[in-house]
């Protein structure tokens, strides 16, 4: 088992971790955990359900008021020692990430040194809790405004970045004083328990950061029935974004969340045209197209459109699919069948509705979850694929003539994560810039997340921002203190 080959063994926990201890399931029930490229099954996890939720619940309330009455000194220098322990075991966390997530190598690489990236962030953000001073409203009147962390946290994350999603949401409740609770997902569990070991080396004492495994439904319900529980970051799918919204009603818990998307990339005709294949690349190929801010709908204006097309072809007949573990791949197995499913199954409504297959649309022979790079153009709005999310390596092509048509397809969606666009006019860069309905836009860039600038999402994209001074201020609850002359 290529698990078996890492240089630091302990980083492969098959246990849970709650209060600083390693544990089963109460029942000892376990869910395997499979290898994407192979489905071969690589490690077991508890199946943890509400019980053990409410007790590592419990662990994070009795933890938070030593946690929270740390100096932001002392916290970030655990952080610091996270971010550095992570780094140093960058190559092994990365091994792990591959065979429980699939993306190749060189990308669970890059991943663990972003997710560490946030530690740091986070540990430099820790120092800079301001408050507010406001002038009184009276003669001798002082307004204070504080900011003190808001409790015990939890945060339930998805499979795409089994160590980015944790990291953006832990780091900053822990920076801002919180405790956490994480759920990670079932697919990619092992990422998540080796941060909770390196974690704990690096000095979060017990209760601080718990990791729990299982059922996403009794974990995800004990956590939104908790009325300790004072926030909830979600990131996933807008459907259960949707039901845990609901839930988390009930006790009027704070909520972060960053759903799906249906990214535009606009391409004008005053773009420079090998800069937006090379943007278009990144952002629609990276972890095989398994992002939420991948692209899902090129625009490209008439008079470039065969020029880009051409070069854009070019570009995706070099990507090589295969096994994530093997030198040179940049194209993996999708995360499970589904996903592979619902990639054929917008290229071949898009096809039946009137597409035009320009490259890949073959069956992989290294099986069916694997899925050649496709390129489509002459899509229209009517297609699936312009209305959910494909999660996957189909670049599909909207030509259009107009400004305004190019915009008002691009809001055309319910969605507004990411959009991206190229043009080398700086009246159009503004003009365009503003006129989107997304959180964030990608201008002549195709690579946008970074733990300095706000990441989330505007419509049914999301709530709230993660990463930046944003990222833990969600995390913070402000007090007003009126101060009166006596
Ligand atoms: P994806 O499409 O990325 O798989 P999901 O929204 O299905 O997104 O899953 C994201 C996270 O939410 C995972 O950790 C998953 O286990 C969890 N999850 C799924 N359904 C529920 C639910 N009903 N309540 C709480 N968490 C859930």
């Amino acid at each position: 088992m290529p698990l078996s080959g890492l240089n630091n063994p302990s980083l492969l926990q098959q246990q849970c971790f709650i209060n600083g201890q390693w544990v089963d399931a109460d029942n000892g029930e376990t869910i395997p955990v499979s290898n994407p490229a192979n489905r071969e099954i690589i490690a077991h996890v508890p199946r943890m359900g509400s019980a053990e939720t409410e007790r590592a619940i419990a662990a994070a309330n009795t933890a938070f008021p030593q946690w929270r009455d740390l100096t932001a000194v002392e916290r970030s220098r655990v952080l610091n020692r996270w971010y550095e322990l992570m780094m140093a075991n960058q190559e092994d966390l990365a091994r792990i990430m591959t065979l429980e997530q699939g993306k190749p190598l060189a990308e669970s690489r890059g991943e663990i040194a972003y997710a560490a990236a946030f530690l740091q962030w986070f540990a430099e953000e820790s120092r800079r809790a301001y408050g507010e001073t406001i002038p009184g409203a009276k003669p001798g009147q002082h307004i204070v405004v504080i900011t003190q962390p808001i409790g015990v946290t939890a945060a339930i994350t998805p499979w795409n970045f089994p160590a980015a999603m944790i990291t953006r949401k832990a780091g900053a409740a822990l920076a801002a004083g919180c405790t956490m609770v994480v759920k990670p997902a079932s697919e990619t569990p092992l990422s998540a328990l080796a941060l909770a070991k390196l974690g704990a080396e690096a000095g979060l004492p017990p209760g601080t950061l718990n990791v729990l495994t299982g059922s996403a439904t009794a974990i995800g319900g004990a956590i939104t029935g908790s009325d300790i529980v004072r926030k909830v970051s979600f990131t996933g799918s807008t459907e259960v974004g949707s039901k845990l919204m609901a839930q988390s009603a009930r006790h009027i818990q704070k909520i972060s969340m960053e759903l799906g998307g249906n990214a535009p990339f606009i391409v004008f005709d005053d773009a420079n045209l090998d800069a937006a294949v090379e943007g278009a690349m990144a952002s629609k190929f990276r972890n095989t197209g398994q992002t939420c801010v991948c692209v899902n709908r090129f625009l490209v204006q008439r008079d470039v459109h065969d020029a880009f097309i051409a070069k854009f072809k070019n570009a995706i007949d070099g990507l090589v699919v295969g096994d994530g573990m093997d030198e040179g791949v940049t194209q993996s197995a999708l995360i499970n069948q589904a996903a592979a499913d619902k990639v054929n199954e917008h290229l071949q409504d898009a096809l039946a509705k009137g597409a035009t297959l320009v490259s890949g649309g073959d069956a992989h022979p290294l099986g069916a979850q694997f899925v050649q790079p496709a390129l489509i153009t002459d899509v229209t709005p009517e297609m699936q694929l312009c209305h959910e999310e494909t999660f996957g390596p189909l670049a599909a092509v909207i030509p259009f003539d107009t400004e305004e048509e190019a915009i008002q397809i691009a809001n055309d969606t319910p969605f507004g994560l990411a959009a991206y666009f190229y043009s080398d006019n700086v009246h159009r860069v503004w003009r365009v810039a503003e006129a989107l309905e997304s959180g964030m836009v990608g201008i002549n860039e195709g690579i946008i997340s970074n733990p300095a600038a706000p990441f989330g999402g505007v419509k049914a994209s999301g709530l709230g921002r993660e990463g930046s001074h944003e990222g833990m201020a969600e995390f913070m609850e402000q007090k007003y203190l009126c101060m009166g002359s006596i």
